[in-house]
C-alpha cells in the first residue's frame, strides 16, 4: 500500500542550458580518493540490474494471490530466502503471530425504496490469466472493520472528513444513527469511518468513484488502465494514527508466540462501526435512490444520476463479520556485514504480501529490491567490502498494516536504536518522475543520488527531469526562482500508509521513501486486476524504471554504507525548520482571520441575507477567535539549528580531504555515532498528545488524514483541532528538541574539527 497520488506528469521541453550536477565532485562523507574508488563500484553496480529479470521476478511472485496466511505468501518468502541465499547473503525468515482478519459474512442490501442487493464481487476476465483464481483471492472488504449487522438510511458523505462534516452541519443534516457512503481517496480509508463514527453513524460503505480512478479519467480495465465498475478496491481501516500501526494485540512490542496479548475487545485501533468498500457498481443504485438536498457542487461526481447527500429514502442492510485469526508473517532478512563499522547499520525494505497479486503493489519494487541484492551480491564476489553493515528485508503483511515491519522494528528496538543509521523505503513503482520523500538530513544526500541517476525516457538525470517537471508544475514565480536557484530540490515529509513507519516514527530512525511515478493513470489498486497482465500492458511495461529505482536505491545503499562521515546534512534541515516555524505561524494567523471574518459576517446578517428558503441552511455558529501563541522559543531553536548546521557545513568541508587518514578511527567513530543520533535528537520519548507510540516531533501521519504528514504534528495538529493551550506546550518541547539537536551537531562539528591532522 502507499498513497496512490494521481497526477499528470507534464513534459517539458528541456533546456540546454540547465546545470546538472557536477558527477566528478567529492561526495560528501568521502575523501577525493575514497570517492573515485567509490564511484567506480557504483558505476559497476548500475550496469547489473537487468529488465529481463525484473520482468521474471514479477511474473513469479504475482503468479498467485499472496495475502498475509495464503500457502503462496509462505511460498514467496521462501523463494526470495532462497534468492538472497543463491547471491551469497546471509539470509534467514522471521516470523510473528499477528491478527488478521479475514470475511466470513459480507451482506449489503438496500430495502427502501427499491430493493437490490450489492454484488460484491469482481469477476474474472478472460483476457487477463491471473484473474480467475477464485479459490485463493480475498473477497473485497476493509480489514480490521469490527463485526456489526446493522440497518439504516444512508447519507452520502463526500470523501468523509471532518470538513464534510461541517458541510453537513451547514445543511442542516446530522448521520446519528445513519449509515454513510463515502468516496475513496483524499485521506487514508481508515479515517472515513473513524470519522463516521464520531458523528454518530452506525455503518459506513465507501467506494471507488469513477471521477476518481474510472472511466473519467481514461478506458477501464481491460481496454484500459482504470477501475472496472465492478473493481473493489480492498484495503485495511485499521485506526493506525491514533494509536499505532501493526498487530493490535501487542502494540508496542513484538508480536513474538510468547507476547502478552490483549484481547479484541481491548484493541485500539479496530474501527467503531462496521465498514465495507464496494464499486461503484455496486453505489449507483444506493447513490440513485437518495434524496434530500442536492450535493455541494465539489461533492458530485460523474456517474449519470443526481447527486444527493440523503438521510434516505435509501435504506440499507450492512452486515459484517470476520474469522478474527492469528496468522504467522513471514519477513525475510538479509544481511552483509560490514568490514570497518560493522555496528552502524543500514537497513533497505520493501513489502512481499499483496491483497490479491499484487504485480504493482509490492512486487514491482519488491523485484527492484531483489536486483540490488543480486547486484550487491556480485560486488562482494569482485572484492567490495562495504564499510558499514546492510541489511535487506522482504516484509510481510504490510497491506494489513505494517504489520512485518512494525513488529519487527519492535522486537529489535534495542539494537536499532543503537545501530541503525538510515532506513531506505520502497513499495509499488511505475513510470514518471523520482518522487523523494524522508528525513531533511537526508535531503542533500539523496540530491546528489538522484543527479548521477540516467532517466530512461529524456536521457537526461533523474534530478533534472524533476527539477523541469516542478518548475513545468510551479503556482508561482517565486517557487519557479526556489527550483532555479536552490542547490537541492526538496524533499516530500513522510505521513504513513507503508513500511517505513515504525522506523521513523516510533524510534527515530533517519528514513528515504523513494519511487518512479506520475505518467500513468491507475485504477486497479488492491483489486485482482493488479497482476502481471495489467502491469505489462499498462505501466513501466518494459521496466525501464524497475531498473531506475533498483539503481537508485542501490546507489543509495552503497553510498550510505561506504562513506567515511555518514553522509547526512543539516542546512537543508534547519532551512526545512525555519520553513515550518513560518508555515505553522501562518496557519495560527490565517484560522485567526477567518474566524474573525465569520463571526462578522453573522453579525452582519450574511448568512440571514444568502438563505434560500427553499433550500434552507443553517447559519454556522459564532465562535473565539484563536488565541496568540509564543513561537519565539522555535524561532529561536531554529536559529540556532542553522547555526550549528552550517558551522558542522564548513568543518566538514575543511576536512574533507584527511577523512581517510589512519589513526582517526577510533574518532570517526564517535562522530558517526553522534550522527546516527541525530535523528533519534527530534523525538520524545513520551510520544506525540494522546498517541505515545509516534514519538517524532517533526513528522507524524495525521490523526484525520493517515497517508498524509503532519510536520510539527503536536503543535499543526493542536492548532487545527483547537486546543491551544496542547500546542504552546509542544512548541516549548520542540524547541527543546531542536536545541539538543543543535548541541549535537556543534559537538559533531567540533569532533570534526579535531580530527587529524
Ligand atoms: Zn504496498
Amino acid at each position: 500500500m502507499r498513497r496512490c497520488a494521481s497526477f499528470v506528469l507534464i513534459l517539458t521541453l528541456i533546456l540546454p542550458s540547465m546545470a546538472v550536477g557536477a558527477d566528478d565532485a567529492t561526495l560528501p562523507g568521502y575523501s577525493p580518493q575514497t570517492s573515485q574508488t567509490e564511484r567506480e563500484w557504483e558505476a559497476k553496480f548500475r550496469a547489473i540490474p537487468d529488465p529481463a529479470n525484473l520482468r521474471e521476478t514479477m511474473k513469479r511472485l504475482s503468479a498467485r494471490p499472496h495475502h498475509v496466511g495464503s500457502p503462496y505468501d509462505k511460498d514467496n518468502a521462501e523463494w526470495i530466502l532462497a534468492r538472497f541465499k543463491e547471491w551469497g547473503l546471509d539470509a534467514h525468515i522471521e516470523t510473528f503471530d499477528v491478527l488478521f482478519p479475514t470475511p466470513k459474512v459480507r451482506v449489503l442490501e438496500m430495502l427502501e425504496p427499491v430493493k437490490f442487493t450489492a454484488k460484491l464481487e469482481e469477476p474474472a476476465l478472460a483476457v487477463d490469466p491471473t484473474s480467475n483464481q477464485k479459490s485463493e483471492q480475498l473477497p473485497t472488504y476493509n480489514a480490521y472493520s469490527i463485526d456489526g449487522d446493522v440497518t439504516a438510511p444512508l447519507v452520502f458523505v463526500n470523501y468523509g472528513l471532518p470538513e464534510d462534516y461541517e458541510k453537513l452541519d451547514r445543511l442542516g443534516i446530522s448521520v446519528k444513527g445513519a449509515i454513510v457512503i463515502a468516496k475513496y481517496y483524499e485521506s487514508w480509508r481508515g479515517v472515513k469511518p473513524k470519522v463516521a463514527a464520531e458523528h454518530g453513524a452506525i455503518g459506513c460503505l465507501i467506494y471507488s468513484e469513477p471521477k476518481d480512478d474510472g472511466y473519467t479519467r481514461d478506458d477501464v480495465f481491460p481496454q484500459g488502465p482504470m477501475r472496472s465498475s465492478d473493481g473493489v478496491q480492498r484495503g485495511s481501516v485499521m485506526d493506525f494514527a491514533a494509536s499505532s500501526p501493526g498487530d493490535p494485540l501487542t502494540p508496542g512490542v513484538g508480536a513474538t508466540p510468547d507476547a502478552k496479548r490483549l484481547s479484541l475487545k481491548e484493541a485500539k485501533s479496530i474501527t467503531k462501526i462496521p465498514v465495507l468498500p464496494i464499486s461503484y457498481g455496486d453505489a449507483q443504485p444506493l447513490l440513485a435512490a437518495l434524496k434530500g438536498p442536492m450535493a455541494p457542487d465539489e461533492w458530485r461526481g460523474t456517474l449519470p444520476i443526481p447527486y444527493h447527500v440523503g438521510p434516505g429514502p435509501a435504506k440499507v442492510h450492512l452486515k459484517v463479520e470476520s474469522n478474527w485469526d492469528i496468522k504467522k508473517v513471514y519477513d525475510v532478512i538479509a544481511k552483509i556485514p560490514g568490514t570497518s563499522a560493522p555496528d552502524e547499520w543500514i537497513v533497505r525494505g520493501n513489502h512481499h504480501d499483496a491483497w490479491v497479486n499484487g504485480a504493482e503493489d509490492p512486487v514491482s519494487a519488491q523485484a527492484s529490491l531483489l536486483e540490488e541484492a543480486r547486484g550487491l551480491g556480485l560486488l562482494l564476489k569482485q572484492g567490495w567490502k562495504p564499510r558499514r553493515t546492510i541489511t535487506y528485508a522482504a516484509w510481510d503483511g504490510e497491506e494489513p498494516m505494517l504489520l512485518g515491519s512494525t513488529e519487527w522494528v519492535e522486537a529489535h528496538a534495542e539494537e536499532l536504536r543503537q545501530h541503525a543509521a538510515v532506513y531506505i523505503n520502497t513499495d509499488g513503482n511505475d513510470r514518471g518522475v523520482l518522487n523523494m520523500g524522508g528525513s531533511h538530513s537526508l535531503e542533500h544526500f539523496i540530491n546528489g543520488v538522484a543527479r548521477d541517476i540516467e532517466d530512461p525516457e529524456s536521457k537526461m538525470t533523474v534530478w533534472q527531469r524533476l527539477q523541469l517537471n516542478r518548475i513545468a508544475e510551479a503556482k508561482s514565480a517565486d517557487e519557479r526562482k526556489e527550483l532555479r536557484q536552490r542547490a537541492d530540490l526538496r524533499i516530500d515529509a513522510l505521513g504513513s500508509g507503508t513500511d517505513f513507519t515504525a522506523f521513523l516514527d516510533h524510534l527515530g530512525i533517519a528514513t528515504l521513501d523513494l519511487a518512479y511515478g506520475g505518467e500513468d493513470e491507475q485504477g486497479i489498486y488492491h483489486s485482482i486486476y493488479d497482476d502481471f497482465y495489467w502491469y505489462t500492458h499498462f505501466s513501466d511495461t518494459d521496466f525501464v524504471f524497475g531498473r531506475a529505482l533498483a539503481q537508485t536505491v542501490g546507489t543509495s545503499v552503497l553510498r550510505l554504507a561506504d562513506a567515511e562521515v555518514l553522509p547526512f546534512e543539516f542546512v537543508n534541515l534547519a532551512d526545512t525548520v525555519q520553513k515550518y516555524t513560518t508555515d505553522l505561524k501562518k496557519l495560527l494567523a490565517d484560522k485567526q482571520d477567518e474566524i474573525r471574518e465569520r463571526n462578522l459576517e453573522l453579525e452582519e446578517g450574511v448568512f440571514k441575507a444568502t438563505l434560500d428558503p427553499r433550500r434552507p441552511t443553517v447559519a454556522p455558529s459564532k465562535e473565539e477567535v484563536p488565541p496568540h501563541l509564543n513561537f519565539a522559543p522555535m524561532q529561536n531553536a531554529a536559529d540556532a539549528l542553522t547555526q550549528s548546521a552550517e558551522h558542522y557545513q564548513k568543518a566538514l568541508l575543511q576536512k574533507q580531504a584527511s577523512l581517510n587518514q589512519e589513526g582517526d578511527r577510533a574518532a570517526l567513530r564517535i562522530l558517526n555515532q553522534k550522527l546516527i543520533e541525530s535523528e533519534r535528537r527530534l523525538t520524545d520519548a513520551a510520544g506525540l498528545p494522546r498517541r505515545p507510540w509516534y514519538t517524532h516531533l517533526l513528522y507524524g501521519p495525521g490523526v484525520y488524514t493517515g497517508y498524509g504528514v503532519k510536520t510539527v504534528p503536536g503543535v499543526r495538529e493542536g492548532i487545527e483541532q483547537k486546543r491551544y493551550a496542547e500546542a504552546e506546550g509542544e512548541i516549548a518541547r520542540v524547541s527543546k528538541a531542536l536545541e539538543a539537536e543543535s548541541a549535537l551537531i556543534e559537538e559533531a562539528a567540533q569532533q570534526l574539527e579535531h580530527l587529524a591532522p
